[in-house]
């Protein structure tokens, strides 16, 4: 994760250095994931927690909590939080009401985070515009709540026009942290990427201005290229050279891989996007040993970067920084995680004059 906010308003990237392992993603009811096998019980879910407070683990993000009656995700989240994990709950299209939240702030959840895939409109599904309404709602609620509050913004083809309105609401709206998100669209170039980017870039040090202070991250470190890039054309000197490595220092000392995935049932994945490939059940083995299992050929080759990057980030002018963006998103684009990321954009150079005169994100 670049904190951008932090980066280009006062040029540090902060917080502690990375713990050394992953933060844990954990599809709590995915129908897919489950297939045949039996979900956790309450008791698993306990254990589970002990395993990842056991190897260390410090963040966990908790998604599908809507196919779990609210006692067990309470009854989750409490647990978690008294063997020191920190919480999110990541909700889809789910809208919770202020005693609701109240409720699972007092079990000891962090943080609230929504997903927003664009703006409300006439012209959209209803489902589509359902959930957006419900997200906007769940952060309204929350803002008296003692919850950290995040909007997820997923940039896709259609959405990657909406990223001002979106940026605004989310400030609007007191949420404390503005997410975005790659995922792999086709319909979606490197240049609308970059634009997109920049154009956050930009929002953020304007808002930073206006004494908003809104955390502005983006997922994973495939933006580390551009943002150096940004940084060189826009922040003096010594800021810049500071963002590029503070880059490399925070982005260098993150785990590899840097997200684990559990399903529903106890399956450890490598990370999201990798549903076909579980590397084993807690069910079967605590997650530390599963997860520094040095006999498993796929863990061990994601761990050493050098092997697992395809050779057009082995000579990538910003290899120092980014360490070859998703091995997940590889594997969802080719079907094989050690191609080429592809929502990757910095080497699609922009067309000329298309600089800085383009209209807002597109
Ligand atoms: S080519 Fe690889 S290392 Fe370079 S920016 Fe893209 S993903 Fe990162």
């Amino acid at each position: 994760m670049i904190q951008l906010d932090a980066l280009l308003c006062d040029c540090e990237h902060p917080t502690t250095a990375p713990s050394g392992t992953p933060t844990v993603e954990w599809e709590l009811t995915d129908e897919a994931l489950l297939g045949d096998r039996a979900p956790l019980s309450a008791s698993e879910r306990r254990a589970v927690v002990d395993q990842l407070a056991d190897f260390g683990v410090e963040t966990l993000r908790l998604t599908g909590s809507t196919g779990l009656d609210a006692a067990a995700v309470g009854e989750l989240i409490s647990y978690a939080d008294d063997r020191g994990l920190e919480t999110t709950l990541r909700t889809d299209g789910q809208q919770l009401d202020r005693d609701r939240l109240e409720s699972l702030a007092d079990a000891g959840l962090h943080r609230i985070s929504v997903r927003v895939e664009g703006l409300s409109t006439p012209r959209q599904e209803h489902a589509a515009a359902d959930d957006i309404d419900a997200a906007l709602e769940t952060l309204r609620a929350a803002d008296d709540t003692e919850l950290a509050t995040e909007l997820r913004f997923p940039l896709h083809a259609e959405s990657v026009t909406h990223i001002e309105e979106i940026y605004d609401l989310a400030a609007l709206l007191s949420a404390d942290r503005f997410r975005l998100t790659h995922v792999p669209e086709p319909k979606l170039d490197g240049e609308r990427r970059r634009r997109a980017v920049r154009r956050l870039a930009d929002l953020t040090r304007d808002a930073h201005e206006r004494n908003n202070h809104i955390e502005t991250v983006l997922s994973g470190g495939i933006d580390a290229g551009y943002v150096t890039e940004y940084a060189r054309d826009n922040l003096n000197g010594e800021c810049a050279t500071d963002v590029r490595t503070a880059l490399r220092e925070r982005l260098g000392a993150a785990p590899s891989p840097p997200v684990a995935k559990l399903g529903p049932a106890g399956q450890v994945y490598p990370g999201p996007f990798w549903d076909r490939y579980a590397l084993d059940s807690v069910r079967a083995r605590p997650f530390g040993a599963i997860w520094t299992d040095e006999a498993n050929p796929l863990l061990v080759r994601l761990r050493h970067e050098e092997a697992g990057l395809p050779d057009r980030c082995r000579s990538c002018q910003f290899g120092d920084v980014c360490s070859g963006g998703s091995r997940g998103r590889a594997l969802t684009a080719h079907d094989d995680p050690f191609e080429p990321d592809p929502v990757c954009y910095v080497h699609e150079e922009p067309a000329v004059g298309g600089s800085a005169a383009e209209s807002p994100a597109d």
